[in-house]
């Protein structure tokens, strides 16, 4: 199969569909040395769509379509979660409702190690692989969209371990390191090998750098 050619993104201007201080942050600075200018989608007061979609990229791309279209002007979205090989997936596109309205990921992350114990027999038993997942869509006003993913693979762990970090941060060991947890790590290190850090590199190199030769 010939390798998809992808649309470039060759204006100055790009709406990103998120209300997260540090997500903008992150775009800005691989962003504006490219002289891209990021517009945040609460700025423009752009309404946030329902997140009904039945996957990641499929949540991403209707949030960046929905800014696109309302914004005239490209717009890029992300979706990420937890994905816990021993759940199905689980809890995947829901990993945020799990901790309910109260935000509360001890008990997100009790629910995730319960569920393998009781799937399993024992927590010890269990099929511990996981992984964080981020799909990342830059969508034009004319429909036209383009998906990268990021990924990082590693286990769950228990009972949670470290203070930093956020999220399912405390129960995830990444395959790639000392047997820390993410949320035993420093910010930077967590970033240098986190899944939506990837997924913009990877939105860097398809749609944003010259084409290499
Ligand atoms: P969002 O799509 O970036 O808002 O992420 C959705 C949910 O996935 C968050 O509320 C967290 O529960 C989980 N999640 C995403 N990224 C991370 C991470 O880096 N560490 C821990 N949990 C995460």
């Amino acid at each position: 199969m010939p390798p998809s050619v992808a649309r470039r993104f060759a204006g100055d201007r790009l709406v990103v569909a998120t209300n997260n201080a540090g997500k903008l942050a992150e775009l800005q600075a691989l962003l504006t040395p490219l002289g891209v200018q990021l517009i945040a989608s609460g700025e423009l007061g752009l309404p946030e769509p329902v997140e009904d979609g039945a996957s990641f990229a499929a949540n991403a791309e209707l949030k960046a379509r929905a800014a696109a279209i309302a914004a005239g002007l490209p717009a890029l979205a992300d979706d990420s979660g937890f994905v816990v090989e021993g759940l199905d997936g689980q809890p995947g596109i829901h990993s945020a409702r799990w901790a309910g309205p109260e935000r509360d990921f001890a008990m997100a992350m009790q629910r995730v190690i319960d569920g393998l114990a009781a799937r399993y027999g024992s927590f010890a038993a269990a099929d511990r692989r996981a992984a964080f997942v981020t799909d990342l869509c830059l969508a034009w006003p004319d429909g036209h969209v383009e998906h990268s993913e990021g990924r990082v693979e590693g286990q769950v762990v228990a009972p949670p371990r470290g203070a930093g970090g956020f999220g399912y941060d405390p129960i995830f060991m990444p395959a790639e390191g000392d047997g820390r947890t993410f949320a035993e790590m420093s910010r930077a290190e967590k970033q240098a090998q986190s899944h939506r850090g990837r997924a913009m590199q990877a939105m860097l190199a398809r749609c944003f750098l010259p084409a290499s030769a």
